[in-house]
Order: C-alpha cells, then structure tokens, then sequence
C-alpha cells in the first residue's frame, strides 16, 4: 500500500480525474493546465509577471476514503505530503514554518460533486507567534499580517477544535464596537493582536506549522462526515462512500489593502443565464468573507472601476474557461495588490431557468453542440420552472427590497430558524426560514421550507448558493431587520412574528404582501427551443398519468404523447359517482349489479369521450377498475362506532347500517393491497369489466376523431387471468363492431414478479406491457407503499442500506432486474411487443435513464414532470450515444446497473 499515491500536483491532474481529486481538485488542475503553471504578464503587458493559479496538490479522495475505513491515515501518507510540500516551497520560492516571509496555504474540501459551503476550509494555515512578525515585516504590511493570523486562529478553532463559530464573532462584534467602527476591515493592529490572544484561551491552537498543516487535513477528511454535509447529502442524492479530496494550495492574499480583493463570479448571470458575468466581491477582505454574507459584497461589475485591469483580465479568463469546460463557470479570485490569481472553477450551479438560458445561447454562439447543450441542464433542477410564480399587477405589493437570489414565489408562515422549518414542513405546513444569514447548518431548514429570507448576503452568500441549488425561492440581503431574540421581524416599522404570514418573490426579489395571486407558470420560449431539440434526440416516448380532461389537455401542451395510465376507480370517487359504485358494491347478486353498474355506464362513457376529444386521436391506456372495493366503502371502524351509535339511538337508518357493515365486514381483508384487487376483481365480478368496456367502445365510437384505447389489465400473476380478461374485452367490443388490433388492443400491466418471470407466457395474450413500478417495487421489495416512507426508509438512508427511497428512483439492480427481465422475455415471445412504465419512476430522471437502457418504448408520469422526462429522455439517449454500446432490450439482464 505504500507505494500507493494518495497525493498529486496540479499540475498533473485533469478534469477527468474529478472521482480521484474530487471537483475542485480536477477542476484547478485543469485551470492550470489551461492558463499555464507558468508566469504571465498582466493585459497591460507590465513587466509584473506571475502564474495566474497559484500552485498546490491535491490529497485523493481515496484516502479520505481510506481514513473513514480505518480511522487513520493510510500509510505513505504524510511523507507524499511532505514531498509535496518541498516541491510547493519551491514553486513559490518560500518555506513553510519561516520565521521570516512563510509560505502560507491553504486547506480546502472538494467532493466529487461540488457541495457549496458543506465541508470544511481552512486558510493562512503556516501562521504562528513568530511567522505572523516575520509575514509583518516581509509585507511590510503589519495589519495585513495580524489579520491573516486572526482568520487562522479563528478557523482553526471552529473548524479543527470545534469552537462554535458565534465565540469569534461574538468577540469581534464586542472589539468592533469598542474601537468604535463598522467593519472588520477598520479593525486596527492592536484589536486584531488582542483578539488573537482571546481567541487561544477558547482552546489550544497548534504553533507549529506542520502540526496545523496536519490537523487540518483531518479536520477536512471529518468534515465529510459531518452533520450538515451527510444532510445535504442526502438531499441532493451524494452516495456517502465518494469522500472528499483535500487541496493545498499557496495562499494569495485578498487582504492586503486597498489594491487587493477577493471574490466570486459567474461567467454569465448565475440568476437569469444572460450573457453578462456576475459576481460579487470585497476590498481588502479573504474569500470566507464573501460566501459568508457575513459582509454585504459589491457588485463584480464595480470591480471595473475599482480596479479595471483585474476585472478586464478576469473577463478575458472567464470566457477562455467556459469554452475549454463547455459549461458556465463559477469561479473564486482574489486580486493580491493589483495582481489576478485565480483560485477555482468550476461548472456552475444554476436555477432552472439559467440552466436553460444557457444551453441555448451557447448553441447559438457556437460554443455548444444541441446535444452538449442539452447535456449541461440537471432535469431534477426543471421543476423549479414549472413553479408558480406572483402575478405582478394584481395585489402585488412589495414590502422589502432584496437580492433576487433563487427564482419563484412562495407564501408561508414565519420561522425563524432551521429546526422550527424542518418540524412545521414535516406537518404539511407551508413555511419561510427567515434568518439574519445562514449557515451550513441550516441546510435541513432550507429543504423543508417554501422560500428563504435573509437580511444579509448577496447572490453568492451561503443561502442563495444553497436555495438555488436546490431550487426554493430566496430573497437575500433585505431590507428587513431581523431581531432573533425577539423572534421578530420589522420591515418599515410593521412587525412579524413567527407565524404570521409572509411571501417572496425569488425572481424579483422583493418581500410582498400575502395576498399577491399566484399564477401558474408558462413554458417560456427558450424552454420549448430545449425541449424541440430533446424530443429529435430521444428515443422513449412520453406519455402522461391523467384521468381527467383537464389534466390532459394540460398534459399535451406540455407536450404528452399519448395518455400512459388513465386510474378509472378515480372516476368513481366523484360525489355523484360513489353513492352508484356503493350500490353496486352492496348489491346481493349479479343482477343487482349490472342494475347499478347501468346507471354508471353513461358517467364512465362520458368520461372517456372527456379523455379521447382532449387526446385528439393519440393513444389513450385505459385501465379496467384496480382498487380494492373496500375503499369505495366507509371505513371499517368508523363505521362500526356508527352502528354502535345507531343501535344505541335506535336510529331509523339503523337496519341499513347494519346491512352496510355487514358487507364491509364480509369484504374487510387483512392485507388488501396483496387482496381482491386488479384482475381479480374482473375474474370475480366480470360485469365490472364488461361495463367499462361498453363505456370504452361507445365513446370511441361516439367522438370525431377516431381514438386509440388501449385496454388495460392490472396485477396479473398467470397468463390465464388475462386471457380470461382479453376474452371478456373481445366479446364486449364485438357487440360495438370494434375490432381488436385495430380499433383498440388489449395488453397489461406488470407489477408482480410473477408476472415478470412468466412474461413471455403473459406476452401471448397482451398487445403491450405498461410496467406498474409502485406495485412492482412494493412486492419485488416486500415494502408497503404507504407507509416505508414515513416509517423507517429515512433510517435505513441514514444508517445508508440505501441512498434513495426505491419508490423515487427505481432499485435498478432489484427492481428494475425484474424489469429488464420481463421486457427481454416478454419481446422474445412477441417482438412487437409495446413496452411502457407507468409507476411514478416515470417522471424521476436517473428512473427515465433506466427504462431507456431497458429498451422501454415510453415512460408515463404526472402532467408537470412531462418537460423534465423529455429532457431526460433525450440526455438518456445522448449519453447511450457517448458511452456507447447501450444495453438493448435484447441483451440478457446481467444484474448490474
Ligand atoms: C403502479 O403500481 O405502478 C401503478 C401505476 O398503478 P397504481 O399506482 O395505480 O397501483
Ligand atoms: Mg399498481
């Protein structure tokens, strides 16, 4: 193991080696491959040379991986660190541990996905007693220095020991106030040497350099299984077992006065994707500063007048990286008395609506290819632009201004901190994180809120970075104070108190009056130009879930091909439909039954025609009546405390009661969901089935444009069931002259594993299989679709037996085995053989990616996830092309993913 190598330097890396040297680590290894590790001069052309990413090495995530194994540092370690660190001194023509001009550095995370904020970073590390006089007088700059030395003590502190983050700030806000200035930036020499002092007592800070060097890489391998990072983890889908890689680099410094700055820009508007850069950036500050939002930071387009050399070359650099990456970039600089250094890139995290912008421009431009382009947008992000959004002149009423941090409206009741949000989210309630600033540890509030509003920050502070993420609307830096003690907030002398109601408007950025109407959102124009270019690329069809014409009508704008699964039991549930269904379900015998289903039969025709004139001759899956019959009955046991009360009253409906209960206790089942169901039903009660296909057969007949239904058996286990069940459709759609092939087909839904292993037998009597993936999942898995979810999948996420409910995103090794299964098999018996899926997986990207390795001819999903499994289709169908060699619905399933 020892000749393993655990550490490289940038300049050996490349973005391809983002698994091994985590994002950041791959990323600024490109950069210095990109712009050089060699000195450049200034766009000036002055004589003032200098490499514009400072030189570093990067620490493998295999040995975080190593260390969260073990416990320790795996072996070799520490002298390939050593080693690095002699090659680094060189480099920078400095040493380490000098007592005169030292060589600083810095200690930074960086995952294989970039987790803003979430793990930790340490700077000026190499600082103590002695170095700091020296840093002073090689400097010439004794403040600067005695900065430096401050942030290191403070971030040793918080970060290596621990020392909760409000000592420091607590002390510096006490020192602030007593030297009688504003910002940290006027804090003088002697403040900033006391600080110092009082920040040791809070606990033993290591003098020497190598020491700290150490701790601090630990301290950045614990990071990564900390609290706020396993948190947001879990939400943005991160597997826990990638580690993080750690980075040293030489430090450059942003706080050397007022010819230094440090910031963070976007190679386009990280908000809208428009082609300006945007950023923020402070004078005389370190990075920590602006992502904080503990400063309120400028605007980077003031950085022209401040220092128009730095901010030119910046642009120039920014447009140089986003052609080599192909992707809008988010990068961190800092100008050290006048000169540029660039310190990170990488791809940037963008709302929804950036996302978009930008995969159209840089088509336009020529930067992109359609299917590069289509390639940069993350379809999980879409959703935010399917959000509501405030209609602006109807009671719009803009209470604060703020930054317009992440895009979209949200209405909810104040909190005002993270575990307040997460406990009201999780009881269904809409609400508002409204903070001062956030923090990392804030994160879990964020998910479970509406929208974020903080007082502090800009577009790049921690919450906007955070909420854009993920997309929930924020509004940062408002004018609104903000009091937590008295877990109050004032804005122009109105007071709010936790609960009271307030909105944001993201894409404004504005506090509004509750009452502003929210209206639903449009596909805007560049949207359509992505999902045009997705539809010519992809090859799975999409289809929607709908059962009602409005739902269709909506889902064929937002472009569905044809309806996937029409539920019909949701159109017994209506008030005029149940008491019918009841009367049915009551009846004694099979006469009684066909009498009730009579009076149904015009309601469900009616229905259908709904469906058929909103599909417009598009095909339309009817599925035959699946729920238990339970559930169009009252509730067992309220029902039984009913008829106790009766009995007591001796009301007059009491004999109907009882006649009520009696049928409820006769068809009451211990386990329903695996009970009378599906099939089944129409094996036992076929005039339920011969009613809905009377009511199929005369709507098709009775709309203009001659639809497609395709009748839909569910839960099938034997291949007899649904020949019993095709027989019935035959004959039914024989006495309407409807011929099976042409005028209608029959096929079936697979969501048994039985179903799975017997699907070439099933195949003989179905013209398409549409995968039920809820039922499949619940009985390949053995897990109730009701209720693992709220029970115990988030301990088994936590103790990571799994990474996602499978109910989200399909157990592709499991489940979906048994999928690839059914459809090689299935295809095998018939090669014509439709293939679909139905279960909500249709709608969930890495799901959508799945079906189309599956060989799958459609997925089907919920009207307002049909944008995002058009692109997902197409990105599925662009990476097959990439990767190559896809696994086709003809290849054995191997059990791997
Ligand atoms: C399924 O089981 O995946 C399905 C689509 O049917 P339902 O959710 O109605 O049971
Ligand atoms: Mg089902």
């Amino acid at each position: 193991m020892s000749d393993h190598k655990w550490v490289y330097d940038f300049a050996e890396g490349s973005k391809d080696m983002r698994e091994l040297l985590g994002g950041k680590g791959a990323n600024v290894a490109e950069m210095t491959r990109v712009l050089g590790a060699e000195p450049k001069a200034p766009p000036s052309g002055a004589a003032d040379r200098h490499p514009i990413v400072p030189a570093g090495f990067t620490i493998t995530t295999e040995a975080c991986v190593v260390y969260m194994r073990s416990g320790h540092e795996p072996e070799g370690l520490d002298d390939q660190v050593a080693d690095a660190m002699r090659r680094l001194e060189k480099t920078a023509g400095k040493v380490f541990g000098d007592d005169e001009d030292p060589l600083l550095v810095s200690v930074r995370s960086g995952a294989r996905e970039s987790m803003p904020g979430m793990l930790d970073t340490i700077l000026n590390v190499g600082l103590n007693d002695r170095a700091v006089e020296g840093l002073s007088r090689a400097t010439d700059n004794e403040r600067f220095a005695w900065d430096s030395y401050r942030r290191l003590v403070q971030m040793f502190g918080n970060v290596v020991h621990g020392v909760g983050g409000d000592r420091f700030e607590g002390a510096i806000a006490r020192a602030k106030q007593d030297a009688g200035v504003k910002t940290d930036a006027e804090l003088p020499v002697e403040v900033l040497q006391k600080l110092v002092e009082e920040f040791k007592g809070f606990y033993e800070f290591p003098q020497d350099p190598q020491e700290q060097l150490r701790q601090a890489i630990r301290a950045v391998f614990d990071s990564w299984t900390g609290e706020r990072a396993v948190s947001y983890r879990r939400i943005n889908r991160i597997p826990d077992d990638w580690g993080t890689a750690v980075n040293v680099q030489q430090m450059v410094f942003g706080n050397k006065g007022d010819t230094s700055a440090t910031g963070v820009a976007f190679s386009r508007d990280e908000v809208t994707g428009a082609p300006e850069p945007s950023g923020d950036f402070l004078v005389n500050a370190q990075g920590e500063d602006v992502v904080s939002g503990v400063r309120t930071p400028r605007d980077i387009s003031e950085l022209a007048e401040v220092m128009p050399e730095g901010h030119k070359q910046l642009m120039e650099i920014m447009r140089t990286l986003e052609a080599e990456y192909k992707d809008m970039q988010d990068v961190e600089f800092t100008i050290e008395e006048g000169r540029l250094y660039m310190l990170q890139t990488r791809n940037a995290k963008r709302p929804a609506q950036a996302a978009v912008r930008f995969a159209v421009d840089a088509v336009e431009e020529g930067l992109l290819t359609r299917e590069e382009a289509l390639r940069t947008i993350d379809a999980y992000s879409l959703d935010a632009l399917l959000h509501p959004t405030f209609d602006r002149s109807d009671g719009y009423q803009v209470l604060a201004r703020g930054v317009a941090a992440s895009p979209g409206a949200a209405v909810g009741a104040i909190v005002f901190n993270a575990g307040d949000a997460v406990m009201q989210g999780q009881a269904g309630k809409n609400v508002i994180l409204v903070r001062p600033f956030t923090e990392a540890d804030d994160v879990a509030g964020f998910h479970a809120a509406k929208g974020i509003l903080t007082s502090e920050g800009g577009k790049a502070s921690h919450a906007a970075l955070v909420a854009r993420g993920m997309g929930v609307p924020a509004v940062t830096g408002a004018a609104v104070a903000i009091d937590l003690d008295a877990g109050a907030m004032t804005i122009g002398g109105r007071v709010f108190k936790a609960g009271d109601e307030i909105a944001i408007d993201g894409s404004e950025g504005a506090v509004v009056e509750p009452g502003a109407r929210l209206i639903e959102p449009e596909i805007d124009e560049r949207f359509d130009t992505v999902l045009e270019w997705a539809d010519e690329l992809r090859r799975l069809g999409v289809r929607v879930n709908a059962d009602t014409p409005h739902d269709a009508e909506r889902a064929r704008e937002l472009g569905a091909e044809g309806i996937g699964l029409c539920r019909t039991e949701h159109m017994f549930m209506a008030e005029d439909r149940q008491p019918k269904m009841r009367a049915m379900i009551m009846a004694d015998d099979r006469e009684g039954r066909r009498a009730a289903l009579r009076e149904l039969l015009p309601l469900q025709q009616e229905d259908f025609v709904g469906l058929f004139e909103a599909m417009r001759g598009l095909p339309v899956t009817i599925r035959l009546l699946d729920p238990p019959l339970h559930e169009f009955l009252p509730n067992l046991p309220e029902l039984r405390a009913h008829v106790e009360r009766a009995r007591i009253e001796q009301t007059d409906d009491l004999e109907e009661l009882e006649k009520l209960l009696a049928r409820v206790e006769e068809i009451h089942e211990g386990n329903p969901m695996l009970g009378t169901r599906g099939v089944r039903l129409g094996i036992l009660y076929p005039e339920i089935y011969e009613m809905q296909v009377h009511a199929i057969m005369r709507a098709a007949k009775a709309v203009d444009e001659p639809p497609h239904p395709e009748i839909m058996i569910p839960l099938v286990a034997y291949e007899h069931e649904l020949e019993i069940a095709r027989e019935l459709v035959v004959s039914v759609a024989g006495e309407h002259d409807m011929r099976e092939g042409e005028d209608y087909t029959v096929g079936t839904m697979i969501e048994l594993p039985r179903a799975c292993f017997i699907a070439n037998l099933i195949a003989r009597h179905a013209d398409f299989f549409s995968f039920g993936t809820n039922d499949l999942t619940q009985t390949a898995i053995g897990f109730s679709r009701d209720d693992v979810e709220s029970k115990f999948i988030p301990t088994y996420i936590d103790d990571k037996i799994i990474d996602r409910s499978p109910f989200e995103t399909i157990d592709a090794p499991g489940v979906g085995w048994l999928v690839r299964l059914a459809a090689w098999v299935g295809r095998e018996a018939d090669p014509g053989l439709k293939l679909g899926i139905c279960g909500e997986h249709g709608g969930d990207p890495d799901s959508v990616a799945f079906f189309h390795r599956a060989g799958l001819d459609y997925v089907s999903c919920s009207p307002f996830r049909i944008p995002i499994a058009r692109i997902a289709a197409a990105q599925a169908a662009i990476d097959d092309r990439i990767v190559g060699g896809a696994l086709g619905w003809s290849a054995a399933p191997d059990g791997g993913t």
